[in-house]
């Protein structure tokens, strides 16, 4: 009869480095995708109200969201290309958001 059966599968918890960056840089990151390189800014809320990419949804003001802009674009060129994104959509865009659902 099988005993001890052990299972190595354990997922590497490397991405939670990721993490401590976004903390230490008050909130702000940067993420790499098949697009190029992003930075992304965590914000409490606007006064104004955007269009979420990921949802086609607003974003109502006050709302905490991300803002997420491509870092590797030309100088002066990156801030008028930010997309607001609920955090949400922005998560399950890239799918590399830390397990489970902390930070709600
Ligand atoms: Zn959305």
């Amino acid at each position: 009869m099988p005993s001890g059966r052990r299972s190595s599968k354990r997922p590497y918890a490397a991405q939670h480095v990721e993490l401590d960056v976004l903390r230490a840089s008050g909130g702000r990151s940067t993420e790499d995708d098949e697009q190029g390189a992003w930075v992304v800014q965590q914000v409490r809320g606007s006064d104004r109200e955007f269009r979420c990419p990921g949802c086609d949804q607003l974003v109502s003001p006050g709302t905490p969201h991300v803002v997420a802009w491509r870092s590797d674009g030309l100088p002066g060129q990156g801030l008028d290309d930010r997309r607001h994104w609920h955090r949400s959509c922005w998560s399950a865009r890239s799918r590399r958001g830390p397990s489970g659902r902390a930070g709600r």
